[in-house]
């Protein structure tokens, strides 16, 4: 009967303790978008922390060294969380600019002719810009080009 208990317990919390990791990796692109604001609001933590500890301080709650001690502490923390926070959302700015550099492509691939390269002899779309057609080797007129 214990034993049964104690394995039940012990089930509950592995599933307690397993949830929450199965679906953070299911869900890979919403947790990357709240990274940054996490590191955010822990940083907006950091700093209320300073702020009371400098109120403290100037109460005369906390000995000079503590303070001190405390003050470089936390200073070190948020300056970390900063470069977190910079470097995630250096990450967000580098994919928003591919995702606008791959959809830029895309419109001028489809607003540009695709029978550039289109093989008259035997119609062949060749899909580089090549002088003889890739299928039978005939020339490919030059006049055809895009300027
Ligand atoms: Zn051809």
């Amino acid at each position: 009967m214990e034993l049964g208990i104690a394995l039940l317990i012990t089930a509950s919390l592995a599933i307690f303790v397993m949830t929450p990791l199965l679906s953070r990796s299911t869900e890979a692109v919403p947790v990357d978008v709240t990274m940054a604001a996490h590191l955010k609001r822990r940083r907006l933590v950091v700093y209320e922390n300073l702020q009371d500890l400098e109120f403290e301080y100037k109460a005369g709650k906390i000995a000079t060294e503590d303070y001190e001690s405390l003050r470089t502490n936390y200073r070190a923390e948020a300056a970390g969380l900063m470069a977190a926070s910079m470097e995630a959302e250096s990450v967000d700015a580098a994919d928003a600019l591919i995702e606008r550099e791959i959809a830029a492509r895309r419109a001028e691939r489809k607003a540009k002719p695709q029978d550039d390269y289109t093989c008259a002899k035997c119609g062949f779309e060749n899909p580089l810009p090549v002088k003889f057609c890739g299928e039978c080797g005939a020339p490919l007129s030059p006049a055809r080009k895009k300027n």
